[in-house]
């Protein structure tokens, strides 16, 4: 008989315990769609949480032999989560979504069946974000499209359904600043995109955050668009076009007329606005000196703690595969 593909959901966590039930009950749910077409398991990676949701992961571990739980040593970010779920991932197709319930489960029989058609990237089409930074995501996903050769005009987060030779290949990327959608652009040949409303999250507020966000979406920036160092380089060229115009100007009046060159005002407005633009070019270049500083002390990504492998059981010839060690 041929053997069916086996299907990993890999899942990060972090503090989600209120979510993780109906989670676990969606996706038992849309996995019951595709019995007959593949078998399936759940990897969580429990980013270090501290609010029950490792003890629900280890209990609901007991109980199944269908779930995988790798925690790490603490928090160590959304990111660094996802690249542990690379590594630890085992089977055909890696489901990645996040615990929050904003990823429905709902969307996988048609990621799934776009696989079957011979798509090996398959990710699901944000529309409106539901979050009350929405507009602030649309400009950021304008900018960074238009400025970035890596990455398709589709706009998409983690939720998607890759084939195992992408997730080898991403594997590859070992960069500490990392942007997940671009890693999944730069591993696929043709990324196939099924639209789906991305839901709001049901409970608390967003674990990554504002300022997450903002620094996930400036590591997006600086490693896939080269806009920003761009950028420094024509406020420069424009501040001495401005200086050299000034100068002519100031030069022609002193030298063709008798009238005295007014004002401290404009003086100080210029300064200001030279010092300003000049502090903004060094905060850009300190960005990416952080970013190279990074990348330099070449430290691990994340640590694990323990890694809880499903208990072996007779009559699980399905998932037996997952026993053996990674
Ligand atoms: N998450 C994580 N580590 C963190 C922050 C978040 O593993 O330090 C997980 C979180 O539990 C969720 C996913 O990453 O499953 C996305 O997080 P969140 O919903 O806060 O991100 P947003 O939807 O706001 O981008
Ligand atoms: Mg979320």
């Amino acid at each position: 008989m041929k053997q069916l593909p086996h299907i990993e959901a890999v899942i990060p966590v972090y503090n989600e315990a209120e979510s993780i039930p109906l989670l676990v009950s969606q996706l038992d749910r849309a996995r019951a769609a595709l019995a007959s077409e593949a078998t399936f398991s759940y990897l969580f990676i429990n980013d270090g949480s501290s609010d029950g949701s490792t003890e629900l992961l280890r209990t609901l571990h007991a109980q199944r032999r269908d779930i995988r739980v790798v925690e790490l040593l603490h928090n160590f970010g959304h990111p660094a989560a996802l690249a542990c779920g690379l590594d630890y991932f085992r089977g055909d197709l890696a489901l990645f979504m996040d615990a929050d319930l904003q990823d429905s489960p709902a969307v996988l029989p048609q990621l799934f069946s776009e696989w079957k058609k011979g798509a090996k990237t398959v990710v699901v089409e944000r529309g409106e974000r539901p979050e009350k930074n929405g507009i602030l995501f649309k400009a950021f996903y304008f900018l960074l499209r238009k400025t970035s050769k890596n990455l398709p005009p589709i706009n998409f987060g983690t939720h998607s359904l890759l084939d195992k030779s992408v997730v080898e290949r991403m594997r590859v990327h070992k960069e500490r600043n990392r942007y997940f959608p671009g890693l999944i652009a730069l591993s696929s040949s043709q990324i196939k995109a099924v639209p789906f409303a991305r839901g709001a999250r049901k409970h608390g507020e967003s674990r990554v955050g504002f300022w997450g966000l903002s620094h996930l979406a400036l590591t997006a920036f600086l490693s896939f668009s080269s806009a920003p160092i761009r950028l420094v380089s024509f406020l420069g060229s424009l501040c001495a076009l401005g200086a050299l115009l000034g100068a002519s100007i100031i030069v022609s009046v002193k030298l063709f007329t008798n009238w005295a060159i007014p004002g401290w005002a404009s003086t100080m407005s210029l300064l200001f606005f030279s010092s300003g633009i000049q502090l903004l070019c060094l905060g850009i270049l300190g960005e990416y000196v952080a970013r190279i500083y990074d990348e330099v002390k070449g430290r691990p990504l994340y640590w694990v703690g323990s890694a809880l492998e499903p208990q072996k059981r007779v009559n699980d010839a399905s998932v037996s595969f997952l026993y053996s060690q990674p």
